[in-house]
């Protein structure tokens, strides 16, 4: 790609407000940016608006373990099943921008369960085995547990987990269980009240959400907890959160504060390389790399020597990881993004409406994502390394 080229999509995802791994993205939630970017008239257009199959030439073949340019292949989608969220972190949904008059999506454009159902399974044609349910907050959602359920007793998908921030967890984890969750990722940035209301924006304690872990790891359900660390914020926290987790015996994974949308107010002197991290707590409790636990995973993994558990890094900003990047999300609204930070997203949902079956929605998703070049991270690494400014591509 030629930098002016870079350029032009550096402003568009800019715009998109969007999370490495996990499934946020306000932009894409937004009031409906129906592919305005693209140009008029063009095959992409078409197939991004899901025309009628005379338009658009599905030559994609469904396969197992479909494999993009870069033989990516597939196998983890990541489910927003609403752009709302009873918190507002500031460093994912700041309230003086998602505040009263914030544009939210009505429940007419939100995916059904039934809709979820035929997407999911036409994702399955392409060898994806992995969901995770997110948002926003995803317990905001009445119906989680019978989407669930829906995913594991009607599609037999081998491995479903849900990212919430835990505060609706204590109520609701025996109806996750009992629907066959297989995991669950709860955030947990502080276990100090004061820190942990400044992070989630509304002041909110940390206890509900501990007890909520508790409730959780005590039905079976095996717990990860996610840490976002911003240096001065939360980063003098780093030992004490290892001992409390690991005492409980859940994963913690620390994650690389990211430059997530516009509003953030990211700046690379709040980012603490995971490299420090793993430096910081090493120097306590001496580490051990270990390989990942699948192909693919997001976290880099480190063992305690005293074989007490370990640790996960997600180091989005300093040690990108696009090149083994076997993810897609679907927005609340039903569309695909097949990076996560990507502006464009191709309208499932939309297809699904005007009446496309089965066959035809497996087809275009083969095509779209066979056609897969995104590497939003390792973009930005290498303009860093260029010493291109802060480098947010
Ligand atoms: N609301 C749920 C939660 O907080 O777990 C699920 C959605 S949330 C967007 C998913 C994850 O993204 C959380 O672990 C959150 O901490 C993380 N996240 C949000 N904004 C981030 C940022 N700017 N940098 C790094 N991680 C971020
Ligand atoms: Fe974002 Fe925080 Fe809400 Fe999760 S809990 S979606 S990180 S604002
Ligand atoms: Fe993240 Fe890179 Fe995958 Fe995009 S391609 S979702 S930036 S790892």
């Amino acid at each position: 790609m030629r930098l002016g080229e870079r350029a032009v999509l550096a402003g568009k995802r800019r715009e998109a407000g969007k999370d490495e791994l996990f499934g946020f993205g306000r932009g894409k939630h937004g009031p409906a940016k129906l592919n305005g970017d693209a140009a008029e008239g063009t095959e992409e257009m078409n197939i991004r608006l899901c025309l009628p199959a005379a338009s658009v030439p599905l030559s994609g073949i469904m396969s197992p373990s479909i494999r993009d340019p870069f033989a990516r292949p597939l196998r983890d989608l990541r489910i927003s099943v609403t752009d709302r969220c009873n918190f507002r972190c500031p460093y994912c949904m700041p309230k003086e921008v998602f505040g009263a008059g914030y544009a939210f999506l009505r429940d007419p454009q939100l995916m059904t369960p039934v809709e979820i159902k035929r997407i999911v399974r036409a994702f399955l044609t392409l060898g994806v085995e992995k969901v995770c349910l997110t948002a926003g907050e995803p317990l905001l959602r009445a119906d989680v547990p019978h989407l669930v359920r829906t995913l594991k007793m009607d599609l037999g998908l081998p491995d479903v987990a849900l990212t919430t921030n835990g505060w609706l967890l204590e109520k609701l984890a025996p109806a996750l269980r009992a629907a066959g969750l297989d995991r669950i990722n709860v955030s947990v940035d502080s276990l100090d009240d004061g820190t942990a209301g400044r992070m989630n924006g509304l002041g909110f304690s940390v206890t509900r959400v501990l007890r909520g872990i508790d409730a959780a790891a005590a039905l079976g359900l095996p717990v990860k907890i996610n840490c976002v660390v911003q240096r001065g914020v939360n980063d003098h926290e780093l030992i004490a959160l290892c001992e409390y987790f690991r005492a409980r015996g859940h994963t913690l994974r620390f994650i690389e504060f990211m430059d997530v949308g516009n509003t953030n107010h990211w700046s690379s002197d709040r980012v603490v390389p995971a490299r420090e991290i793993v430096e910081r707590i090493g120097s306590v409790w001496p580490l051990e790399a270990a390989g990942p636990a699948y192909r693919g995973e997001v976290a880099a993994r480190y063992k305690y020597r005293d074989g007490r558990g370990e640790i996960g890094l997600i180091s989005s900003v300093t040690e990108p990881f696009c090149r083994d990047c076997h993810r897609a999300r679907l927005s609340a609204d039903g569309r695909l993004y097949t990076c996560l930070f990507a502006s464009l997203g191709w309208d499932l949902l939309g297809c699904l409406r005007a009446g496309a079956d089965d066959a035809a929605l497996a087809r275009y998703l083969s095509r779209v994502c066979s056609g897969r070049l995104d590497r939003y991270s390792d973009e930005r690494a290498e303009l860093l390394a260029a010493g291109e400014g802060r480098a947010k591509v």
